[in-house]
């Protein structure tokens, strides 16, 4: 009887250029293969289309080797600005979804990093059906190269704030973070990459001590925690105070400016005591380290099955002028790409219904 797995191929989008050079050693290659492997996987060219590499090593990579981009199920672009939003298909059939954003600092690129999402927020519409599946490494620089080749745009930007939690995804999302930044890849700088977390206390502890200078934001959305729990079921878990204490030592650790993600929901979270609150919650715990922090309202996109209303801009403005007038920086997300339902999750949902 037989009965050991089926030995996996190497997933070539999922390696460091060092990890290449042993696999081509391995195929009885020299060690620096691996670096040319690198440097064409980086832009998106499968092995077959290698050339600098001999023909029979091509093909020993295209049979004994995992190569595969995410494939453009459906791309829309917004009439309003240009934002170009993708429902990428798996190599299983799950679809995830990016979006492209062209701002004047750069084209910016919101990835995915899991097909679903197990957190429960109560307006997000990517949880709707809870989480599917982890992505691995490739399937995340895997949208990178994609848009990247599909729009000829040179993506310099990148926020981990499409479907799915890259906490609870941690390793694949580290490795896939050291992989976007490598010099010899994408060189996409970590001080250009936000990573949104709706708050898992003990890899925020985590991550701080990686030493990757990237931008981390958290999605607060209420500063009391029975209502944050009632919208948010992590904050069961950690509430607002243990995740303050984690903010705070992120900053102490990387000297990071944090990035807080406010969601206005109307009538729960969105009136002047609210702001008031929120000020003195950010001055409590982040202040009296010196810590730089910005706050992102985000009006609230609607999801047809959260039951929730909308909001709007007005009224978040008043809300910023609250926290400005308390010292706190923060700023009203812009709606990019409202005409082709950019936010998150919704074009999976949609696709899904249809099928
Ligand atoms: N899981 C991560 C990243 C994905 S969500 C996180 O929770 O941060 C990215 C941001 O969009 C989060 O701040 C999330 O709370 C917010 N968001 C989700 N659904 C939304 C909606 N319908 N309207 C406005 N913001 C939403």
């Amino acid at each position: 009887m037989n009965s050991a797995a089926p030995k996996q191929k190497p997933d070539l989008l999922s390696l460091f250029p060092e990890e290449l050079c042993s696999l081509a050693k391995t195929f009885g290659q020299p060690s620096y293969r691996g670096d040319q492997i690198f440097s064409w996987l980086c832009r998106g060219v499968p092995p077959a289309e290698m050339n600098n590499l001999p023909t029979s090593f091509r093909k020993i990579l295209e049979s004994e080797c995992e190569f595969r981009l995410p494939e453009i199920e459906l791309k829309l672009v917004s009439k309003l600005d240009g934002t170009i939003k993708y429902l990428f298909r798996l190599i299983d059939g799950e679809c995830i979804e990016s979006v492209l954003m062209q701002y004047k600092h750069g084209n910016t690129l919101c990835i995915s990093s899991q097909v679903g999402c197990n957190m429960g927020c109560a307006f997000c519409a990517s949880t709707i059906g809870g989480k599917v599946r982890d992505l691995l490494p490739s399937e995340m620089i895997g949208q990178v190269i994609a848009a990247q080749k599909d729009s000829g745009m040179r993506i310099s930007n990148i926020v981990m704030m499409g479907i799915g939690e890259p906490l609870d995804n941690y390793d694949n999302t580290l490795k896939f973070l050291r992989l976007v930044n490598h010099p010899e890849g994408l060189n996409i700088g970590y001080r250009h990459i936000s990573l949104s977390s709706c708050g898992l206390v003990d890899k925020i502890y985590k991550l701080a001590e990686e030493n990757l200078p990237i931008t981390l934001s958290v999605s607060l959305h209420a500063t009391d925690n029975k209502i944050r729990s009632s919208i948010m079921p992590v904050n069961r878990k950690w509430d607002i105070h243990a995740l303050m204490r984690a903010c705070a030592f992120y900053f102490e650790k990387t000297g990071r400016r944090i990035s807080f993600e406010y969601t206005l929901l109307p009538g729960k979270n969105d009136r002047a005591e609210d702001a008031d609150a929120l000020a003195s919650l950010l001055h409590r715990y982040m202040k009296p380290e010196g810590a730089p922090l910005h706050v992102n309202l985000i009006p609230v996109n609607v999801v047809a099955e959260c039951g929730i209303a909308s909001g709007t801009r007005a009224a978040a403005e008043a809300f910023a002028k609250v926290l400005e007038k308390r010292g706190i920086s923060a700023t009203v997300r812009r709606r990019l790409g409202s005409d082709i339902h950019a936010a998150c999750g919704q074009l999976r949902r949609q696709n899904k219904k249809k099928v």
